[in-house]
């Protein structure tokens, strides 16, 4: 995987926008292909506050996704940290993502493959054994209950498993 076409991938991204949301995603994007930065540089080329860019930046260091060096002013003994993103473990997290994804995919299609259901107007849902209980009427509105065909759900279950397998 290329560094600027990381967050490309569509797993990644919402990995990532699920960790660090929005304003993380454009901290990630404005280091992605420095080999290193500062938090203030990150806050002036994201416009965002400092103090939002440091917390992202703690959030991404906890996940190793990010990591610092501290380096020491000689002349004012100030402390610098430089920035960098871990591209190996940027890839190891996103493996596990993706594996944790497909797993949950996979009971999902697992589920809707060995269950009938059976829907109301009125958005109820019911598996056949609560169907054939309610004499396939509506438990809250009465009205009777279809038989939904699950083929298209199992279909776009199975297209979201090979995008996140083969993105
Ligand atoms: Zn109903």
């Amino acid at each position: 995987m290329s560094e600027n076409s990381i967050l490309e991938n569509s797993v990644v991204y919402e990995y990532l926008k699920k960790k660090v949301g929005e304003e993380g995603i454009l901290v990630i994007k404005s280091f992605l292909d420095k080999e290193e930065t500062t938090d203030e540089e990150i806050a002036k080329v994201t416009d965002l506050k400092l103090n939002i860019v440091r917390r992202i930046l703690y959030i991404l260091y906890e996940s190793r996704i990010a990591e610092y060096k501290r380096l020491k002013d000689k002349e004012s003994g100030w402390m610098t940290y430089l920035w960098s993103i871990n591209h190996k473990n940027i890839e190891a997290a996103i493996e596990n993502e993706a594996k944790r994804l497909i797993r949950n995919l996979e009971a999902r299609l697992k589920f809707e493959r060995e269950n009938m259901f059976y829907v109301c107007s009125c958005g109820e849902k019911a598996d056949f054994t609560q169907a054939l209980e309610q004499n396939f009427k509506c438990s809250v509105c009465g009205s009777p209950l279809t038989y939904q065909d699950s083929s298209t759900i199992i279909k776009a279950i199975e297209r979201r498993i090979s995008e996140v397998e083969d993105p």
